[in-house]
Protein backbone atom coordinates (compact mmCIF):
# COMPACT_ATOMS: atom_id res chain seq x y z
CA UNK A 1 0.00 0.00 0.00
CA UNK A 2 1.25 3.25 -1.16
CA UNK A 3 2.00 5.61 1.85
CA UNK A 4 -0.81 7.73 0.95
CA UNK A 5 -3.42 5.20 0.92
CA UNK A 6 -2.13 4.63 4.14
CA UNK A 7 -2.69 7.70 5.12
CA UNK A 8 -6.17 7.86 3.59
CA UNK A 9 -6.91 4.81 5.21
CA UNK A 10 -6.10 5.69 9.03
CA UNK A 11 -8.05 9.02 7.96
CA UNK A 12 -10.91 7.14 7.47
CA UNK A 13 -10.67 4.75 10.18
CA UNK A 14 -9.96 7.44 12.46
CA UNK A 15 -13.32 9.33 11.14
CA UNK A 16 -15.45 6.18 11.70
CA UNK A 17 -13.89 5.51 15.10
CA UNK A 18 -15.20 8.83 16.05
CA UNK A 19 -18.73 8.85 14.13
CA UNK A 20 -19.16 5.73 16.17
CA UNK A 21 -18.27 6.82 19.64
CA UNK A 22 -20.64 10.15 18.64
CA UNK A 23 -23.35 7.67 17.81
CA UNK A 24 -22.87 5.52 20.91
CA UNK A 25 -22.57 8.46 23.05
CA UNK A 26 -25.82 10.07 21.83
CA UNK A 27 -27.60 6.56 21.96
CA UNK A 28 -26.77 6.30 25.84
CA UNK A 29 -27.50 9.36 26.42
CA UNK A 30 -31.43 9.69 24.45
CA UNK A 31 -31.48 6.13 26.80
CA UNK A 32 -30.35 7.17 29.99
CA UNK A 33 -32.70 10.09 29.61
CA UNK A 34 -35.43 7.95 28.62
CA UNK A 35 -34.57 5.69 31.24
CA UNK A 36 -34.00 8.27 34.18
CA UNK A 37 -37.69 9.71 32.96
CA UNK A 38 -39.51 6.70 33.98
CA UNK A 39 -37.60 5.99 36.75
CA UNK A 40 -38.54 9.37 38.32
CA UNK A 41 -42.50 8.93 37.45
CA UNK A 42 -41.87 5.17 38.94
CA UNK A 43 -40.59 6.57 42.07
CA UNK A 44 -43.26 9.64 42.54
CA UNK A 45 -45.95 7.28 41.60
CA UNK A 46 -44.75 4.42 44.26
CA UNK A 47 -44.43 7.37 46.97
CA UNK A 48 -47.30 9.09 46.50
CA UNK A 49 -49.81 6.14 46.24
CA UNK A 50 -48.34 5.44 49.16
CA UNK A 51 -49.48 8.67 50.68
CA UNK A 52 -53.03 8.50 49.44
CA UNK A 53 -53.46 5.03 50.84
CA UNK A 54 -52.34 5.98 54.30
CA UNK A 55 -54.84 9.05 53.73
CA UNK A 56 -57.54 6.98 52.54
CA UNK A 57 -57.06 4.62 55.41
CA UNK A 58 -56.97 6.82 58.43
CA UNK A 59 -60.40 8.76 56.78
CA UNK A 60 -61.89 5.23 56.61
CA UNK A 61 -60.74 4.25 60.07
CA UNK A 62 -62.78 7.65 61.56
CA UNK A 63 -65.75 6.97 59.75
CA UNK A 64 -65.66 3.42 61.35
CA UNK A 65 -64.92 5.21 65.00
CA UNK A 66 -67.81 8.20 64.41
CA UNK A 67 -70.23 5.04 64.02
CA UNK A 68 -69.19 2.93 66.85
CA UNK A 69 -69.35 6.04 69.11
CA UNK A 70 -73.10 6.51 67.64
CA UNK A 71 -73.67 2.99 68.39
CA UNK A 72 -72.40 3.25 71.96
CA UNK A 73 -74.23 6.58 72.65
CA UNK A 74 -77.51 5.03 71.28
CA UNK A 75 -77.35 2.45 73.22
CA UNK A 76 -76.65 4.77 76.65
CA UNK A 77 -79.30 6.78 76.22
CA UNK A 78 -81.81 4.57 74.62
CA UNK A 79 -84.39 7.44 73.08
CA UNK A 80 -86.88 4.90 72.51
CA UNK A 81 -88.07 4.58 75.77
CA UNK A 82 -87.98 8.20 76.46
CA UNK A 83 -91.02 10.60 76.40
CA UNK A 84 -92.26 12.35 73.17
CA UNK A 85 -90.81 15.56 74.89
CA UNK A 86 -87.85 17.93 73.06
CA UNK A 87 -87.15 19.28 76.39
CA UNK A 88 -84.09 21.22 77.42
CA UNK A 89 -82.24 17.91 78.99
CA UNK A 90 -83.23 16.14 75.60
CA UNK A 91 -81.54 19.29 73.82
CA UNK A 92 -78.17 19.20 76.28
CA UNK A 93 -77.56 15.74 76.18
CA UNK A 94 -77.97 15.78 72.73
CA UNK A 95 -75.41 19.02 72.52
CA UNK A 96 -73.12 16.71 74.21
CA UNK A 97 -73.73 13.49 71.96
CA UNK A 98 -72.60 16.06 69.52
CA UNK A 99 -69.56 17.16 71.27
CA UNK A 100 -68.59 13.84 72.21
CA UNK A 101 -68.18 12.52 68.76
CA UNK A 102 -65.19 13.64 66.63
CA UNK A 103 -66.51 15.57 63.29
CA UNK A 104 -69.92 15.61 64.17
CA UNK A 105 -71.29 18.65 63.48
CA UNK A 106 -74.97 17.89 65.28
CA UNK A 107 -77.05 15.29 66.66
CA UNK A 108 -81.07 14.99 66.21
CA UNK A 109 -83.75 12.71 67.92
CA UNK A 110 -85.19 11.21 64.76
CA UNK A 111 -88.80 9.21 65.01
CA UNK A 112 -90.74 7.68 62.07
CA UNK A 113 -88.34 9.96 60.00
CA UNK A 114 -89.13 13.66 60.98
CA UNK A 115 -86.38 15.36 63.23
CA UNK A 116 -88.41 15.60 66.59
CA UNK A 117 -85.42 17.28 68.40
CA UNK A 118 -81.63 18.89 67.71
CA UNK A 119 -78.49 19.81 69.38
CA UNK A 120 -78.90 22.95 67.28
CA UNK A 121 -81.79 25.93 67.06
CA UNK A 122 -81.30 26.27 63.11
CA UNK A 123 -82.37 22.83 62.47
CA UNK A 124 -86.15 23.84 62.99
CA UNK A 125 -88.06 20.29 64.38
CA UNK A 126 -90.48 18.48 61.84
CA UNK A 127 -88.05 18.11 59.33
CA UNK A 128 -88.95 15.12 57.59
CA UNK A 129 -85.77 13.00 55.90
CA UNK A 130 -86.08 11.27 52.82
CA UNK A 131 -86.08 7.29 52.74
CA UNK A 132 -82.78 6.17 54.21
CA UNK A 133 -79.95 5.35 51.87
CA UNK A 134 -78.61 2.62 53.21
CA UNK A 135 -79.99 0.40 55.75
CA UNK A 136 -77.30 -1.13 58.07
CA UNK A 137 -78.51 -5.25 59.59
CA UNK A 138 -77.49 -3.62 62.73
CA UNK A 139 -80.21 -1.31 62.83
CA UNK A 140 -77.98 1.68 61.63
CA UNK A 141 -79.60 3.89 58.78
CA UNK A 142 -77.66 6.34 56.92
CA UNK A 143 -78.54 9.30 54.32
CA UNK A 144 -76.38 11.04 52.07
CA UNK A 145 -76.05 14.51 50.58
CA UNK A 146 -78.99 15.58 53.11
CA UNK A 147 -79.84 19.30 52.84
CA UNK A 148 -81.53 20.26 56.09
CA UNK A 149 -83.21 23.99 56.12
CA UNK A 150 -81.49 26.37 57.83
CA UNK A 151 -78.54 24.56 57.53
CA UNK A 152 -78.14 24.70 53.13
CA UNK A 153 -75.05 27.19 53.70
CA UNK A 154 -72.47 24.38 54.85
CA UNK A 155 -74.48 21.17 53.42
CA UNK A 156 -74.76 18.38 52.44
CA UNK A 157 -74.45 16.20 55.29
CA UNK A 158 -74.39 12.75 55.62
CA UNK A 159 -76.68 11.82 58.73
CA UNK A 160 -76.21 8.61 60.66
CA UNK A 161 -79.13 7.13 63.03
CA UNK A 162 -79.26 3.97 65.43
CA UNK A 163 -82.28 4.03 67.90
CA UNK A 164 -83.52 7.40 67.30
CA UNK A 165 -80.54 9.14 67.83
CA UNK A 166 -79.32 10.80 64.95
CA UNK A 167 -75.96 12.66 64.05
CA UNK A 168 -74.81 15.07 61.12
CA UNK A 169 -71.37 15.25 59.47
CA UNK A 170 -70.37 16.87 56.76
CA UNK A 171 -68.06 14.34 54.80
CA UNK A 172 -65.45 17.88 53.69
CA UNK A 173 -64.84 17.60 57.33
CA UNK A 174 -64.69 14.47 58.23
CA UNK A 175 -62.65 12.99 55.30
CA UNK A 176 -60.83 15.83 53.11
CA UNK A 177 -58.32 16.69 56.31
CA UNK A 178 -56.50 13.34 55.79
CA UNK A 179 -55.40 13.98 52.42
CA UNK A 180 -52.69 16.53 51.29
CA UNK A 181 -54.54 19.81 50.60
CA UNK A 182 -56.16 20.32 47.21
CA UNK A 183 -56.60 16.42 46.51
CA UNK A 184 -59.39 15.52 45.03
CA UNK A 185 -61.81 13.08 46.98
CA UNK A 186 -64.85 11.02 47.28
CA UNK A 187 -66.80 8.52 49.05
CA UNK A 188 -68.82 6.55 48.12
CA UNK A 189 -71.15 3.62 48.37
CA UNK A 190 -69.83 0.12 47.70
CA UNK A 191 -73.13 -1.07 45.51
CA UNK A 192 -74.21 0.66 42.35
CA UNK A 193 -74.86 3.29 41.15
CA UNK A 194 -72.21 4.15 44.16
CA UNK A 195 -73.75 6.83 45.13
CA UNK A 196 -71.29 9.70 46.40
CA UNK A 197 -71.17 10.91 50.27
CA UNK A 198 -68.38 13.35 49.11
CA UNK A 199 -67.74 13.97 45.92
CA UNK A 200 -65.07 16.83 45.33
CA UNK A 201 -64.24 18.80 42.00
CA UNK A 202 -61.56 16.93 39.95
CA UNK A 203 -62.88 13.89 40.64
CA UNK A 204 -64.10 11.90 37.70
CA UNK A 205 -67.01 9.71 38.22
CA UNK A 206 -66.05 6.42 35.98
CA UNK A 207 -63.22 6.31 38.81
CA UNK A 208 -66.39 5.70 41.28
CA UNK A 209 -66.06 1.46 41.13
CA UNK A 210 -65.96 -1.30 43.64
CA UNK A 211 -63.42 -3.08 44.64
CA UNK A 212 -62.52 -6.00 43.77
CA UNK A 213 -63.85 -9.31 46.36
CA UNK A 214 -61.48 -9.67 48.91
CA UNK A 215 -59.76 -6.19 48.43
CA UNK A 216 -59.35 -3.85 50.72
CA UNK A 217 -57.13 -1.58 49.78
CA UNK A 218 -56.37 -0.71 46.72
CA UNK A 219 -54.14 1.86 44.98
CA UNK A 220 -53.18 2.16 41.08
CA UNK A 221 -52.15 3.69 38.24
CA UNK A 222 -55.51 4.57 36.15
CA UNK A 223 -55.32 3.20 32.76
CA UNK A 224 -57.41 5.42 31.11
CA UNK A 225 -57.24 8.79 33.01
CA UNK A 226 -53.34 8.19 34.13
CA UNK A 227 -54.69 9.65 37.40
CA UNK A 228 -53.25 7.63 40.43
CA UNK A 229 -55.87 6.90 42.75
CA UNK A 230 -56.32 4.57 46.03
CA UNK A 231 -59.42 2.97 47.22
CA UNK A 232 -59.79 1.96 51.17
CA UNK A 233 -62.98 0.05 52.29
CA UNK A 234 -64.55 1.54 55.31
CA UNK A 235 -64.56 -1.19 58.28
CA UNK A 236 -68.35 -1.86 57.99
CA UNK A 237 -67.24 -2.30 54.27
CA UNK A 238 -70.49 -0.46 52.63
CA UNK A 239 -68.25 2.63 51.67
CA UNK A 240 -64.90 3.40 49.85
CA UNK A 241 -62.78 6.18 50.68
CA UNK A 242 -61.26 7.30 47.71
CA UNK A 243 -58.18 9.68 47.15
CA UNK A 244 -57.00 10.61 43.82
CA UNK A 245 -53.67 12.57 42.38
CA UNK A 246 -55.01 13.92 38.51
CA UNK A 247 -51.91 12.46 35.81
CA UNK A 248 -51.06 16.21 34.91
CA UNK A 249 -49.90 16.77 38.77
CA UNK A 250 -48.08 13.41 38.78
CA UNK A 251 -46.19 14.60 35.59
CA UNK A 252 -45.11 17.49 36.71
CA UNK A 253 -43.88 15.83 40.35
CA UNK A 254 -42.28 13.43 38.45
CA UNK A 255 -40.70 16.14 35.94
CA UNK A 256 -39.66 17.86 39.24
CA UNK A 257 -37.89 14.70 40.40
CA UNK A 258 -36.76 14.09 37.10
CA UNK A 259 -35.12 17.80 37.32
CA UNK A 260 -32.59 16.56 40.11
CA UNK A 261 -31.27 13.70 38.08
CA UNK A 262 -30.94 14.93 34.39
CA UNK A 263 -27.19 15.62 34.80
CA UNK A 264 -26.90 11.92 34.50
CA UNK A 265 -27.78 11.71 31.32
CA UNK A 266 -25.12 14.40 29.09
CA UNK A 267 -22.46 12.40 31.60
CA UNK A 268 -23.17 8.84 31.15
CA UNK A 269 -23.72 9.87 27.35
CA UNK A 270 -19.84 11.70 27.69
CA UNK A 271 -18.48 8.29 29.36
CA UNK A 272 -19.79 5.74 26.82
CA UNK A 273 -18.03 7.76 24.43
CA UNK A 274 -14.82 7.94 25.88
CA UNK A 275 -15.35 4.24 26.35
CA UNK A 276 -16.27 3.55 23.18
CA UNK A 277 -12.97 5.84 21.94
CA UNK A 278 -10.83 3.94 24.22
CA UNK A 279 -12.04 0.34 23.15
CA UNK A 280 -11.66 1.27 19.42
CA UNK A 281 -8.24 3.07 19.93
CA UNK A 282 -5.78 1.83 16.57
CA UNK A 283 -4.73 -1.36 17.83
CA UNK A 284 -6.20 -2.51 20.41
CA UNK A 285 -9.28 -5.00 18.93
CA UNK A 286 -6.92 -5.53 15.90
CA UNK A 287 -4.09 -6.21 18.21
CA UNK A 288 -5.65 -8.70 20.28
CA UNK A 289 -7.64 -10.51 17.56
CA UNK A 290 -4.60 -10.72 15.06
CA UNK A 291 -2.57 -12.22 17.51
CA UNK A 292 -4.94 -14.98 18.51
CA UNK A 293 -5.36 -15.62 14.84
CA UNK A 294 -1.54 -15.72 14.36
CA UNK A 295 -1.10 -18.30 17.53
CA UNK A 296 -4.55 -20.70 16.23
CA UNK A 297 -3.17 -20.39 12.40
CA UNK A 298 0.46 -21.64 13.31
CA UNK A 299 2.10 -18.00 12.25
CA UNK A 300 4.21 -17.95 15.30
CA UNK A 301 7.22 -20.62 15.21
CA UNK A 302 10.22 -20.90 17.26
CA UNK A 303 13.78 -20.59 16.19
CA UNK A 304 16.92 -21.99 18.68
CA UNK A 305 19.74 -20.60 19.77
CA UNK A 306 22.70 -22.91 20.62
CA UNK A 307 24.03 -23.32 23.94
CA UNK A 308 27.80 -24.36 24.05
CA UNK A 309 29.62 -25.70 26.94
CA UNK A 310 32.40 -23.47 27.06
CA UNK A 311 34.91 -25.81 28.62
CA UNK A 312 34.18 -28.50 26.02
CA UNK A 313 33.10 -26.50 23.44
CA UNK A 314 30.01 -28.32 22.21
CA UNK A 315 26.29 -27.80 21.76
CA UNK A 316 24.65 -29.19 24.76
CA UNK A 317 21.44 -27.22 24.29
CA UNK A 318 19.64 -24.49 23.14
CA UNK A 319 16.81 -21.56 23.84
CA UNK A 320 13.73 -21.17 21.83
CA UNK A 321 13.02 -18.13 20.65
CA UNK A 322 9.57 -16.80 18.93
CA UNK A 323 8.96 -15.56 15.90
CA UNK A 324 5.93 -14.53 14.02
CA UNK A 325 5.22 -14.93 10.24
CA UNK A 326 3.00 -12.11 8.77
CA UNK A 327 0.53 -12.69 6.11
CA UNK A 328 2.98 -10.53 3.93
CA UNK A 329 5.82 -13.41 4.95
CA UNK A 330 7.47 -10.69 6.80
CA UNK A 331 9.13 -12.19 10.01
CA UNK A 332 8.63 -10.23 13.40
CA UNK A 333 10.68 -10.56 16.18
CA UNK A 334 9.22 -11.25 20.01
CA UNK A 335 9.81 -7.98 20.95
CA UNK A 336 7.17 -6.68 18.67
CA UNK A 337 4.34 -8.80 20.21
CA UNK A 338 6.14 -10.45 23.25
CA UNK A 339 4.72 -7.09 25.09
CA UNK A 340 1.32 -6.59 23.64
CA UNK A 341 1.18 -10.60 24.10
CA UNK A 342 1.48 -9.79 28.11
CA UNK A 343 -0.45 -6.43 28.30
CA UNK A 344 -3.35 -8.67 27.13
CA UNK A 345 -3.49 -11.38 29.11
CA UNK A 346 -1.96 -13.86 26.89
CA UNK A 347 1.34 -14.83 27.24
CA UNK A 348 -0.20 -18.28 28.44
CA UNK A 349 -1.37 -19.06 25.19
CA UNK A 350 2.39 -18.26 23.39
CA UNK A 351 3.47 -20.52 26.02
CA UNK A 352 1.49 -23.14 25.07
CA UNK A 353 2.28 -22.70 21.35
CA UNK A 354 6.01 -23.00 22.20
CA UNK A 355 5.03 -26.14 24.19
CA UNK A 356 3.48 -27.73 20.99
CA UNK A 357 6.42 -26.57 18.61
CA UNK A 358 9.03 -27.94 20.88
CA UNK A 359 7.01 -31.13 21.66
CA UNK A 360 6.86 -31.62 17.98
CA UNK A 361 10.58 -30.42 16.80
CA UNK A 362 12.52 -31.56 19.46
CA UNK A 363 12.20 -35.19 19.49
CA UNK A 364 14.86 -35.88 16.62
CA UNK A 365 17.43 -33.72 18.64
CA UNK A 366 16.79 -35.78 21.62
CA UNK A 367 17.70 -39.19 19.60
CA UNK A 368 21.04 -37.40 18.82
CA UNK A 369 21.67 -36.29 21.82
CA UNK A 370 19.70 -37.94 24.32
CA UNK A 371 20.77 -34.97 27.23
CA UNK A 372 20.37 -32.27 25.06
CA UNK A 373 18.89 -29.56 26.94
CA UNK A 374 15.77 -27.16 25.63
CA UNK A 375 14.82 -23.92 27.46
CA UNK A 376 12.25 -21.97 26.90
CA UNK A 377 11.10 -18.15 28.15
CA UNK A 378 8.24 -17.14 30.09
CA UNK A 379 6.53 -14.16 31.12
CA UNK A 380 6.08 -12.41 34.63
CA UNK A 381 2.12 -12.59 34.72
CA UNK A 382 2.55 -17.14 33.81
CA UNK A 383 3.99 -17.51 37.73
CA UNK A 384 0.59 -16.20 39.27
CA UNK A 385 -1.01 -19.25 38.84
CA UNK A 386 -0.55 -23.91 38.67
CA UNK A 387 -1.56 -23.64 35.08
CA UNK A 388 2.24 -23.39 33.67
CA UNK A 389 3.66 -25.97 36.05
CA UNK A 390 1.08 -28.56 34.49
CA UNK A 391 1.80 -27.61 30.88
CA UNK A 392 5.38 -27.61 31.48
CA UNK A 393 5.12 -31.06 33.65
CA UNK A 394 3.19 -32.26 30.48
CA UNK A 395 6.05 -31.05 28.65
CA UNK A 396 8.38 -32.81 30.18
CA UNK A 397 6.71 -35.95 30.60
CA UNK A 398 5.85 -36.47 27.21
CA UNK A 399 9.52 -35.66 25.81
CA UNK A 400 10.16 -38.25 28.65
CA UNK A 401 13.25 -35.10 29.54
CA UNK A 402 15.27 -36.29 32.39
CA UNK A 403 15.55 -33.54 35.50
CA UNK A 404 17.20 -30.45 34.57
CA UNK A 405 16.92 -30.94 30.69
CA UNK A 406 13.91 -28.32 30.90
CA UNK A 407 15.03 -25.15 31.50
CA UNK A 408 12.18 -22.14 32.45
CA UNK A 409 13.50 -18.76 31.88
CA UNK A 410 12.75 -16.01 34.04
CA UNK A 411 13.10 -12.17 33.83
CA UNK A 412 13.77 -10.61 37.12
CA UNK A 413 10.43 -8.49 36.72
CA UNK A 414 9.36 -11.86 37.12
CA UNK A 415 10.15 -11.94 40.65
CA UNK A 416 8.81 -8.77 42.18
CA UNK A 417 5.94 -10.37 43.49
CA UNK A 418 7.44 -12.98 45.96
CA UNK A 419 3.71 -14.51 47.21
CA UNK A 420 2.98 -15.46 43.67
CA UNK A 421 6.12 -16.21 42.16
CA UNK A 422 8.25 -18.41 45.16
CA UNK A 423 5.66 -20.93 45.10
CA UNK A 424 5.52 -21.56 41.44
CA UNK A 425 9.06 -21.54 41.20
CA UNK A 426 9.40 -24.41 44.22
CA UNK A 427 6.82 -26.57 42.23
CA UNK A 428 8.47 -25.64 39.11
CA UNK A 429 11.43 -26.62 40.34
CA UNK A 430 10.06 -30.01 42.48
CA UNK A 431 8.46 -30.93 39.09
CA UNK A 432 12.01 -31.81 37.64
CA UNK A 433 12.50 -27.95 35.94
CA UNK A 434 15.52 -26.00 35.91
CA UNK A 435 14.90 -22.23 36.66
CA UNK A 436 17.06 -19.71 35.01
CA UNK A 437 17.02 -16.27 35.60
CA UNK A 438 17.46 -14.26 32.87
CA UNK A 439 19.40 -10.98 31.47
CA UNK A 440 20.66 -11.01 34.88
CA UNK A 441 21.64 -7.64 36.22
CA UNK A 442 19.07 -5.48 33.68
CA UNK A 443 16.00 -6.20 36.15
CA UNK A 444 14.85 -4.90 39.44
CA UNK A 445 15.90 -7.79 41.29
CA UNK A 446 17.49 -6.83 44.33
CA UNK A 447 20.41 -8.96 45.50
CA UNK A 448 17.97 -10.15 48.63
CA UNK A 449 16.31 -11.84 45.96
CA UNK A 450 19.06 -14.28 44.88
CA UNK A 451 18.81 -15.59 48.67
CA UNK A 452 15.00 -15.68 48.25
CA UNK A 453 14.34 -17.70 45.51
CA UNK A 454 15.90 -21.49 44.56
CA UNK A 455 17.22 -21.39 41.24
CA UNK A 456 19.52 -22.75 38.98
CA UNK A 457 21.36 -20.78 36.49
CA UNK A 458 22.15 -17.21 36.14
CA UNK A 459 22.25 -15.57 32.47
CA UNK A 460 24.82 -12.93 32.30
CA UNK A 461 23.21 -10.16 30.34
CA UNK A 462 25.19 -9.58 26.92
CA UNK A 463 25.44 -5.84 27.89
CA UNK A 464 27.77 -6.80 30.30
CA UNK A 465 29.68 -9.35 28.26
CA UNK A 466 30.17 -6.86 25.75
CA UNK A 467 31.56 -3.85 27.83
CA UNK A 468 33.42 -6.68 29.59
CA UNK A 469 37.45 -6.08 29.50
CA UNK A 470 36.86 -2.16 28.28
CA UNK A 471 37.21 0.60 29.98
CA UNK A 472 33.14 1.07 30.91
CA UNK A 473 32.25 1.56 33.97
CA UNK A 474 29.96 -1.98 33.61
CA UNK A 475 33.18 -3.41 32.21
CA UNK A 476 34.11 -5.48 35.16
CA UNK A 477 30.20 -6.77 36.20
CA UNK A 478 30.12 -9.53 34.27
CA UNK A 479 33.35 -10.91 36.43
CA UNK A 480 31.15 -10.21 39.67
CA UNK A 481 28.59 -11.49 38.38
CA UNK A 482 30.39 -15.13 37.76
CA UNK A 483 32.20 -14.75 41.38
CA UNK A 484 28.82 -14.40 42.86
CA UNK A 485 27.41 -17.28 40.80
CA UNK A 486 30.50 -19.68 41.92
CA UNK A 487 30.26 -18.28 45.97
CA UNK A 488 26.08 -19.39 45.55
CA UNK A 489 26.71 -22.56 43.44
CA UNK A 490 25.09 -21.97 40.28
CA UNK A 491 25.86 -22.28 37.02
CA UNK A 492 26.45 -19.56 34.87
CA UNK A 493 25.54 -18.91 31.60
CA UNK A 494 27.24 -15.65 29.20
CA UNK A 495 24.25 -14.08 26.67
CA UNK A 496 25.53 -12.27 23.26
CA UNK A 497 28.90 -13.81 22.95
CA UNK A 498 30.00 -12.24 19.82
CA UNK A 499 34.07 -13.00 19.74
CA UNK A 500 36.49 -15.40 20.31
CA UNK A 501 38.19 -13.07 23.18
CA UNK A 502 34.47 -12.87 25.13
CA UNK A 503 34.52 -16.74 24.79
CA UNK A 504 37.77 -17.78 25.66
CA UNK A 505 37.60 -14.85 28.65
CA UNK A 506 34.62 -16.12 30.00
CA UNK A 507 35.49 -19.74 29.67
CA UNK A 508 38.56 -18.52 32.03
CA UNK A 509 36.58 -17.43 33.91
CA UNK A 510 34.85 -20.35 34.83
CA UNK A 511 31.55 -19.64 33.31
CA UNK A 512 29.69 -23.07 32.42
CA UNK A 513 27.70 -22.09 29.32
CA UNK A 514 27.98 -19.42 26.52
CA UNK A 515 25.14 -18.55 23.97
CA UNK A 516 25.40 -15.90 20.88
CA UNK A 517 26.01 -15.20 17.36
CA UNK A 518 29.61 -16.16 17.73
CA UNK A 519 28.42 -19.69 17.96
CA UNK A 520 25.34 -19.19 16.10
CA UNK A 521 22.54 -17.07 15.54
CA UNK A 522 18.96 -18.17 16.28
CA UNK A 523 18.21 -20.89 14.03
CA UNK A 524 15.77 -23.79 12.78
CA UNK A 525 15.96 -27.06 14.60
CA UNK A 526 17.14 -28.92 11.37
CA UNK A 527 20.69 -26.39 11.78
CA UNK A 528 20.82 -27.31 15.31
CA UNK A 529 20.28 -31.08 14.20
CA UNK A 530 23.15 -30.38 11.66
CA UNK A 531 25.45 -28.82 14.35
CA UNK A 532 25.26 -32.03 16.31
CA UNK A 533 25.78 -34.04 13.66
CA UNK A 534 29.04 -32.11 12.97
CA UNK A 535 30.13 -32.74 16.34
CA UNK A 536 31.87 -36.02 16.04
CA UNK A 537 31.52 -36.41 20.05
CA UNK A 538 27.88 -36.99 19.38
P1 LIG B 1 16.34 -13.24 25.60
O1 LIG B 1 15.71 -14.36 26.33
O2 LIG B 1 17.40 -12.48 26.28
O3 LIG B 1 16.82 -13.86 24.26
C1 LIG B 1 18.02 -13.60 23.70
C2 LIG B 1 17.89 -12.55 22.66
O4 LIG B 1 19.18 -12.08 22.31
C3 LIG B 1 17.28 -13.09 21.38
O5 LIG B 1 16.55 -12.07 20.80
C4 LIG B 1 18.49 -13.38 20.53
O6 LIG B 1 18.24 -13.35 19.15
C5 LIG B 1 19.40 -12.27 20.94
N1 LIG B 1 20.81 -12.64 20.77
C6 LIG B 1 21.35 -13.88 20.84
N2 LIG B 1 22.68 -13.83 20.68
C7 LIG B 1 23.00 -12.53 20.50
C8 LIG B 1 24.25 -11.86 20.27
O7 LIG B 1 25.33 -12.43 20.19
N3 LIG B 1 24.21 -10.51 20.13
C9 LIG B 1 23.01 -9.83 20.18
N4 LIG B 1 23.03 -8.52 20.02
N5 LIG B 1 21.82 -10.44 20.39
C10 LIG B 1 21.83 -11.79 20.54
P2 LIG B 1 15.10 -12.32 20.36
O8 LIG B 1 14.97 -13.67 19.79
O9 LIG B 1 14.70 -11.15 19.59
O10 LIG B 1 14.33 -12.34 21.73
C11 LIG B 1 14.15 -11.19 22.46
C12 LIG B 1 13.49 -11.48 23.76
O11 LIG B 1 12.14 -11.92 23.57
C13 LIG B 1 14.11 -12.63 24.49
O12 LIG B 1 15.24 -12.19 25.15
C14 LIG B 1 13.03 -13.05 25.43
O13 LIG B 1 13.03 -12.23 26.58
C15 LIG B 1 11.79 -12.74 24.64
N6 LIG B 1 11.23 -13.99 24.12
C16 LIG B 1 11.64 -14.70 23.06
N7 LIG B 1 10.87 -15.80 22.90
C17 LIG B 1 9.96 -15.77 23.91
C18 LIG B 1 8.91 -16.65 24.33
O14 LIG B 1 8.66 -17.71 23.75
N8 LIG B 1 8.17 -16.29 25.43
C19 LIG B 1 8.45 -15.16 26.12
N9 LIG B 1 7.71 -14.89 27.18
N10 LIG B 1 9.44 -14.32 25.77
C20 LIG B 1 10.20 -14.63 24.68
CA1 LIG C 1 15.89 -15.94 27.52
CA1 LIG D 1 18.59 -12.94 28.00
Amino acid sequence: MSPVAAAERLQRQRSRRVLYALAGGIVTGIGSWLLLQQLALARVSDRQLYLLSQSATSAAELSSTIRANLQTRAIELDLPSRGPDCDADLQRTLHLTQLSITAVRGAMRVQNGVVTCSSTNALPAGTRLPEPMLNHADGLHAWHRVMLPGMESVGPYVVLERHQLAVLVLPQEQFIPFFPAGTPVAVYTTQPPHSAALLTPGVSPGLLTALPPGVELLGERDRNTGDLVARRLTPSGQAIVMGTLPASQLQAMATAQFATWQWLSPVLGLLCMLFLLWRMRPGYRSARRELLHAVENQQLFLLYQPVIDLQTGRCTGAEALLRWRQNDGAILGPDAFVPLAEQLGLSYRLTERVCQVIARELPPVLAASPHFRIALNISPQELNGPQIVALLRNLRSHLRLAPSQLVVELTEGSLADVESALPTINQLRANGMAVAIDDFGTGYCSLSYLATYPFDILKIDRSFISAAGTDSVIGPIAEHIVTLSKSMGVQSLAEGVETAEQAERFRQQGVHYAQGYYFGAPMPMSQILQLLSADPAT
